[in-house]
């Protein structure tokens, strides 16, 4: 039976091995960290898209059962006024509605279903190199002076992936956007928001939102424009002087970002990158997948659910494909040109505070406001994408 090298155990690592599973190949998942909840700081939403292609691997129930639905975003000036509202799209009244949770949460659930799946996850296993033998198969070299043999080997090393480099050495780096994402949570705010629905502020400097949670809790962002900041700040500034620093960005408005950040709670900083084209994707026995592929900025809340529509969509090119190389490119040509299109979207969308973007920021959700009461929503290819298990891809 084939055996795949899984490398990474984050969403699209372990929604690739459970599609491989579906698929009738057997796999390894290799981490690097010792444990399965690394960067547990941020929340994320997974959209419908993602939820569809979770249901398509079967892996949408504990998904559902652990989050919250995200129903909607409303949209705030500096000054206090309402400007808009969307709606999430509900899918023509399909059940695959945006769910939000935390990093460490999904990270937990996905590891869970790997364990009852029995799908062997292997930690502290990071890939240093990898190279394909004579007979076609690949051989992976991990960090701790091990290695292991395989059929195939598939990237699904995140953002700063070895793999990407492995398979094309002078391949693109990731892109700082110019912005870095302070995440918190409080118990302790009184928002008036109904759970569910986003609060988004534009404010004058920076761009501030707010989701509540079942339980009442507050979970907020801020994006504050500066310098890419140093892993070494990150991981070592108290908690107490990220607080100022986000807090400061918005004092001149008139929004509750400064009441709800100063509120005690826990703070996560991460800078922001995009990887807009990688130039390869796969060699003979190697093939990216998820933000090793295609990194969108964080604004587009798109990445995890086109990482695991990559999932779906590589295995079932395995399973219906007669070789590697085929199966690689058909992957390649189906999704090369959503994911990018869904990143350049982000791009035009993507709130850098300076006073002219966030202008901009504005008028974009606007139009798109305008779009939505004619009845059609412009982002709805993003959202509608069709996948499901069953239907074979085309030789
Ligand atoms: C602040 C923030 C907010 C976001 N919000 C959203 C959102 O609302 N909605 C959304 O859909 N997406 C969101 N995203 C994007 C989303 O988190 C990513 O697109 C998604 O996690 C990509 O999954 P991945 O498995 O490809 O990479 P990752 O989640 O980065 O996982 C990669 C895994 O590989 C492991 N690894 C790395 N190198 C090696 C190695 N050499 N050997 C072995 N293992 C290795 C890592 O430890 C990690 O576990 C957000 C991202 C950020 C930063």
């Amino acid at each position: 039976m084939t055996k795949a090298l899984v490398i990474g155990g984050g969403i699209g690592g372990a929604t690739a091995a459970m599609a491989l599973q579906k698929a009738g190949i057997d796999s390894v998942v290799y981490e690097a960290y010792p444990t399965d909840a690394e960067n547990i700081g941020a929340f994320l939403t997974v959209m419908n898209n993602g939820m569809t292609a979770l249901r398509a691997i079967d892996v949408h129930q504990p998904v559902i059962d652990n989050s919250f639905a995200a129903t909607g975003a409303e949209y705030i000036s500096a000054t206090g006024k309402w400007v808009n509202e969307r709606k999430y799209p509900q899918n023509n009244g399909t059940i695959n509605l945006p769910r939000t949770l935390k990093r460490g949460a999904l990270n937990r659930i996905m590891h869970t279903e790997l364990r009852a799946r029995g799908i062997p996850v292997k930690h502290s296993k990071r890939l240093e190199h990898a190279e394909t033998q004579a007979d076609g198969t690949v051989v992976a070299h991990f960090a701790d002076g091990t290695s292991d043999c395989g059929d195939l080997l598939i990237g699904a090393d995140g953002l700063h992936s070895v793999t990407r480099k492995i398979i094309d050495p002078d391949a693109i780096q990731p892109r700082y956007v110019g912005l870095t994402i302070l995440l918190g949570y409080t118990d302790k705010a009184t928002p008036k928001s109904p759970p569910g629905l986003f609060q988004m502020y534009y404010g004058k400097r920076a761009f501030f939102g707010y989701i509540v949670d079942t339980n009442g809790e507050t979970w907020w962002f801020a994006r504050i424009p500066g310098p890419e900041i140093a892993k070494h700040a990150l991981r070592d500034t108290p908690t107490e002087q990220w607080r100022r620093t986000a807090a400061s960005f918005f004092t001149d408005d008139d929004i509750p970002a400064v009441e709800i950040i100063e509120k005690p709670g826990t703070i996560f900083p991460v800078n922001t990158y995009d990887l807009p084209s990688v130039r390869h994707w796969h060699n003979s026995s190697m093939v990216l997948l998820g933000d090793s592929a295609h990194a969108v900025s964080p604004s587009a809340g798109q990445g995890a659910s086109l990482t695991v529509e990559d999932s779906v969509v590589l295995a079932k090119c395995l399973r219906d494909l007669p070789d590697l190389p085929t199966a690689f490119s058909t992957y390649e040509n189906l999704r090369r040109n959503r994911v990018e299109q869904v990143i350049r979207t982000a791009m035009k969308a993507d709130p850098a505070a300076i006073r002219l973007r966030v202008f901009h920021r504005l008028l974009h959700d606007l139009k798109i406001s305008r779009e939505e009461t004619r009845g059609r929503h412009p982002h709805s290819w993003i959202y509608d994408y069709r996948l499901d298990w069953d239907s074979p891809i085309p030789t």
